[in-house]
């Protein structure tokens, strides 16, 4: 059987968390109606999807040489690099990715990728909606990744690296 002050305390818990309901009743809401609404900026180390970038030139950045493939911590880059030549000029190296996918779906987002770029090709763009319903529109492709236009990605196509 329940005694006086316990009985006390249970009501005054009661009133208090019917305070805090009462307070929160009239408080502007706090979340977002996403994806109505966006997040409106990300912090300025956020590291989102991946871009290969270009040069102003519209030459790709990406020399194949695959060290983002040996550094990516969940074997998530598959590269297949061929050879330039003067009738085919892809990149400024001698070689270029002829094929390039990351599977998004293992990616971590640590950024290791692009920390080990010698040519500053792979980056990590702003966007965060990556979401999918099957697993292959999460392999992004070489068309997917590479930028529209020198500069798509945010980053300056002028750039040294
Ligand atoms: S961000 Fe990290 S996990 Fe993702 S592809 Fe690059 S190295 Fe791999
Ligand atoms: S993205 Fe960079 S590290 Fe990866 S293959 Fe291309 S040049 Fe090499």
């Amino acid at each position: 059987m329940a005694t006086v002050g316990t009985t006390v305390r249970q009501a005054w818990a009661m009133v208090r968390g019917l305070g805090v309901t009462l307070r929160y009743l009239v408080r502007p809401p706090v979340t977002v109606p996403y994806p109505d609404v966006k997040r409106a900026a990300v912090q300025p180390r956020f590291k989102g999807r991946h871009w290969l970038t270009l040069y102003e030139d519209g030459l790709e950045r990406c020399v194949g040489c695959e060290l983002c493939v040996i550094v990516c911590p969940s074997q998530a880059i598959y590269v297949r690099a061929a050879e330039n030549t003067p009738e085919h000029q892809v990149s400024r190296g001698e070689r270029y990715a002829a094929d390039f996918q990351i599977n998004e779906l293992r990616c971590i987002f640590c950024g290791f990728c692009e920390e080990a770029c010698p040519t500053g090709a792979i980056v990590l763009g702003r966007d965060y909606e990556l979401a999918g319903s099957s697993r292959e529109e999460l392999i992004y492709t070489k068309e997917m990744l590479t930028e529209p236009y020198p500069g798509a990605s945010g980053r300056d196509p002028r750039r040294e690296v």
